[in-house]
């Protein structure tokens, strides 16, 4: 695909005048061409009243707004790399980002200047009259330094699920990449997608979505902040066709009663990512919605969020990731000895694909150790791929529970929990023992009006699983801690129970 790195278009399609972007908090939109011609703006301020060159990282520290995809598509269109954190980023996790991608400016909001005052580099907020002159029309870009698809793009942070945050380096050609292959998709449908974004623009599934809106002539439907009852208002009233979503979303969808008072008949496909989704869930979405198509998709930040991804049929295959997207290969090696496993085999996932990222920045040693002289990727995840080429997550390779001898993963027994109807959360994390090691520890969180008893819950999961396998402690709570992404914080689980001040 060619990249027209002056708007950031992959020039797929002309600029039109259908909407690019929407703002669910105030009805405001903004269409492709009028993006094209902000973006073409901003880039010039940047340029020219800020001295933004080819190689400079720009943070953005923000919550949804139409100016952060166009602050994203300004800067990587001067050959700049953006690099985004999380709003809710404490002052300690924002130095730790900053010390990795060391950005020469940062864009905020005035809301979260308390968080920016030790910034030594220049934070403009864009709620502010300084970058409403940003943003009208100056003088043209310089074309200054040649921009090579293979040039840095984004520093995004992994989740940190497993640990610190990495600084994942990715390129402009790991996007074209993941844009490329959409094109055929793109070009067998009626109409371009409306797109709810429920994931955050910071995370890589969101920050991609922005570059495929662009490229293929979508639209986008932003919610500044995220609330339930905004989010299915929204779909009613823009007439979404589609939402990309993390797994909790789905579980609600598929349970909350309030889903019921609204008119969702739009919605033709959720594309759910980033952490596992259970058999169950599927299910119990499809019977409430039986036309919508549920695509599942895995991928990592370090293969630019993409790897595979499944059609509904394919999710009758018993909570499948689907199949691999183009050119991505893949492989099932031993994690101890790095040989590869035969099909069917259970093992480390390694990917080989041009949507690898280059590396962790600043960290040679993980770098070094994710990505190998031939240019596999590996995952951390314990996967399988049957005889069809089907990819089955089974869990990542650091959560394993080790019962005894055994490994126990806990998204199976978190998916069979799910499947209860009186639960409407669960999580299951290791808890230290004297005799098994670790044993599974429940944390359930039941439906308003449930009387469900530990002994009940713990009878259910008993009678469908091996003994090895039996949830052996439960507690029952409120939430269950998540990232933006959805995924568990098992570790905040871990320490909350093992501190000494836990009721458990
Ligand atoms: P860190 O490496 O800092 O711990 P992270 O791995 O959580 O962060 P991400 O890049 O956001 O950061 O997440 C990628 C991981 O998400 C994958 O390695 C996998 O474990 C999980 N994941 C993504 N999609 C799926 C899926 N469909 N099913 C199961 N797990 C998934």
């Amino acid at each position: 695909i060619p990249l027209d790195i002056t708007s950031y278009s992959f020039s797929l399609y002309p600029p039109s005048d259908s909407p690019a972007i929407i703002d669910a908090s105030n009805g405001a939109r903004i269409s492709h061409r009028e993006l094209r011609s902000l973006v073409l703006s901003l880039s010039s301020s940047l340029q020219h009243t800020l001295d933004i060159r080819k190689g400079d990282a720009v943070l953005i520290l923000s919550s949804p707004s139409i100016y952060v995809p166009a602050l994203y598509l300004a800067i990587l269109s001067l050959g700049a790399i953006v690099t985004t954190s999380n709003p809710l980023s404490t002052e300690s996790e924002l130095e730790h980002q900053i010390g990795i991608s060391k950005p020469v400016l940062t864009f905020t909001h005035f809301s979260l200047s308390h968080k920016t005052s030790t910034f030594r580099h220049r934070v403009i907020a864009i709620d502010s009259p300084e970058f409403r002159e940003l943003a009208v029309p100056s003088k043209p870009v310089r074309r200054e330094a040649e921009i090579h698809q293979n040039d840095p793009a984004t520093i995004l942070y992994s989740s940190g699920t497993t640990g610190r945050v990495k600084g994942v380096l990715l390129s402009h050609l790991n996007y074209i990449a993941v844009v490329a292959g959409y094109k055929a998709e793109a070009e067998d449908r009626a109409a371009p997608p409306i797109a709810l974004m429920t994931v955050p623009l910071f995370h890589i599934f969101g920050f991609f979505m922005v570059l495929k809106t662009v490229a293929l002539g979508e639209t986008m439907v932003l919610m500044p902040k995220f609330e339930f009852s905004v989010l299915l208002r929204a779909v009613e009233k823009y007439r979404v066709t589609y939402m990309p979503v993390a797994p909790p979303l789905v579980v609600a969808l598929a349970k909350a009663d309030e889903v019921l008072k609204y008119d969702l008949s739009s919605l033709e496909t959720i594309g759910s990512g980033g952490a596992p989704l259970g058999k169950g869930v599927i299910e119990k979405f499809a019977k409430r919605f039986p036309k919508v198509e549920v695509k599942q998709g895995y991928g990592l930040t370090e293969s630019t969020g993409t790897a595979t991804r499944t059609t509904r049929l394919e999710n009758k295959k018993h909570g499948s990731a689907g199949k691999l997207s183009a050119n991505i290969e893949a492989r099932i090696v031993d994690p101890e000895t790095n040989k590869p496993l035969a099909p069917g085999m259970r093992g480390e996932l390694w990917l080989r694909s041009p949507t690898n990222m280059k590396g962790y920045v600043g960290n040679a040693e993980a770098t070094a150790a994710t990505l190998d002289h031939e240019g596999w990727l590996k995952t951390g995840d314990l996967c399988y791929i049957d005889d069809e080429g089907y990819l089955f997550v089974v869990d990542r390779l650091k959560e394993l529970i080790k019962y005894k001898a055994y490994q126990v993963p806990p998204a199976e027994l978190e998916h069979l929990l799910l499947s209860h109807p009186e639960i409407a959360d669960a999580a299951v994390i290791p808890y230290p023992d004297e005799e098994a090691g670790q044993i599974p520890m429940a944390f359930v969180v039941r439906r308003p009006g449930s009387s469900l008893s530990e002994k009940q819950v713990m009878e259910f999961i008993a009678k469908q699983v091996a003994p090895y396998k039996k949830i052996r402690k439960l507690s029952f709570v409120g939430s269950i801690p998540k990232s933006p992404a959805g995924k568990i914080l098992r570790k905040d689980l871990v320490a909350q129970a093992r501190s000494p001040a836990s009721k458990l």
